[in-house]
């Protein structure tokens, strides 16, 4: 527990306390925006309180950039970004006690709510994922996977698994940092699946010019110290092994019984309450919306922010005990760096589906590196600024893509 932090247990004297566990892109936006938008009369009486492993933020988007050593860290202070009087717990969620209405910290703490926020995104690693590949979405992977880059000897070979614009990213970034090494990128399927062809044809120029091979239709079954093997039986070097496969969301609300949905994400409805919980509120990567307001929604940094925008909307209205107003959430663009030189720049619809103007190379990458350093301002700007993100509109309910 850190010094901004009082220990919290119920809400005596009809007091409140918005506790809100992850400290990334969607619960810091909730966190500073709701404690920023207190009146005076709600401030005496309502607390925020944030629970981050760490004490930290970190820049997620940027976890290529870490591993392949173009950026020096990608953690920032709390008290840089956070709102002065919201409370910072660091540490774990453990578990969750809906009916109690408290939550667990490093299974030792425990901290009552009024309205909980779950904002725990998809930094996990993949129980199924060998113990030899390093996980790029997972932070602490990521350090390890620099270090283990930094220590290769010229010539060799890294591998990074998945084709979705995490792996292309990271293989860009690698490749351009190290030219002295063997880089390939293998994907199961084709390369950034359900991106236009166009796209994907100017991709695929820049990452081999990048000096990146790349292997499509070849599915990795098994990684080892010094190779991965693929389900044909081909054996492909591999002195280090990068996952970039589907991102995973942390197993805190299955384990503590709240409705998931396949992929362990927590189930809310439009305003992002919790089925049948509805003072627990779900925002970013870890939570998962009904088909016809969120099915257009993938798990990005974009979706976080404009999440965690509507979050506080919801958290605000429950502890003044207001209706909640469901509104979806849209995209402008789809943004991809390709080393620190180059990008791909999609202009999309509000339900993320491709517009005909798209920026590439030098211009693409300035784009891209101006929206990363937009996301974090967002977040800081709404301890001073509440509500001053301007989330894009979503699509229509009846045009918004079901099942995707
Ligand atoms: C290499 C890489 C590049 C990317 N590039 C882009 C991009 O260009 N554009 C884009 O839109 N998206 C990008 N993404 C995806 C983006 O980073 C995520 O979608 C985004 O971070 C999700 O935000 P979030 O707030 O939901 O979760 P996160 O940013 O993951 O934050 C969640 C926080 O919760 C904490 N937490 C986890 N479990 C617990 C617990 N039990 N208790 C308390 N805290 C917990 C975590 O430590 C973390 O700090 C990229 C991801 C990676 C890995």
């Amino acid at each position: 527990m850190t010094d901004r932090a009082r220990p919290t247990r119920g809400n005596p004297g009809g007091s409140q306390t918005v506790l809100v566990l992850g400290a990334g892109y969607a619960g810091i936006m909730t966190a500073n925006g709701v404690r920023a938008a207190l009146r005076p009369d709600e401030a005496a009486s309502v607390r925020v309180v944030l629970v981050a492993p760490g004490a930290q933020f970190v820049e997620r988007v940027r976890l290529h950039q870490l591993i392949a050593g173009s950026v020096g860290g990608v953690t920032r202070a709390l008290d840089d970004l956070l709102h002065p009087e919201v409370e910072v717990v660091d540490g774990y969620a453990t578990r969750i006690d809906p009916d109690a209405r408290e939550v667990e910290v490093d299974r030792s703490t425990v901290l009552g709510y009024s309205v909980l926020v779950y904002a725990v995104g998809s930094g996990a690693r993949p129980a199924a994922v060998d113990p030899h590949a390093r996980v790029v979405a997972c932070a602490e992977d990521s350090a390890l996977a620099r270090q283990d880059l930094a220590g290769l000897a010229p010539g060799r070979a890294v591998v990074v698994v998945g084709a979705g614009m995490t792996g292309v990213e990271t293989a860009s970034e690698v490749a351009q940092a190290r030219p002295d090494l063997q880089v390939t990128l293998v994907s199961a399927g084709v390369l950034l699946p359900g991106s236009p062809a166009r796209a994907r044809g100017r991709v695929e120029r820049t990452i081999r010019e990048l000096g990146v091979a790349l292997r499509t239709s070849a599915t990795v079954v098994a990684v080892g110290r010094d190779a991965v093997t693929l389900a044909d039986g081909t054996v492909v070097p591999a002195h280090l092994c990068l996952w970039a496969g589907p991102l995973t969301t942390p197993e805190l609300a299955a384990s503590s019984g709240l409705p998931v949905d396949g992929r362990g994400r927590l189930l809310v409805d439009g305003a992002l309450r919790t089925l049948g919980h509805p003072d627990i509120v779900g925002a970013g990567d870890a939570v998962s919306l009904p088909d016809v307001v969120g099915g257009h929604l993938r798990p990005s940094c974009a979706s976080a922010l404009a999440l965690g925008r509507r979050a506080q909307d919801t958290v605000l209205a429950l502890v003044r005990h207001e209706p909640v107003v469901a509104r979806p959430v849209g995209y402008l663009v789809q943004c991809l760096s390709l080393g620190r030189a180059g990008g791909y720049v999609q202009l999309v619809k509000p339900d993320d589906t491709p517009l005909p103007l798209a920026l590439h190379g030098r211009p693409a990458a300035l784009v891209k590196e101006q929206i990363t350093r937009m996301a974090v301002a967002a977040v800081e700007r709404e301890r001073r600024r509440p509500g001053s993100y301007v989330v894009p509109p979503g699509p229509r309910p009846q045009r918004a893509r079901a099942g995707a």
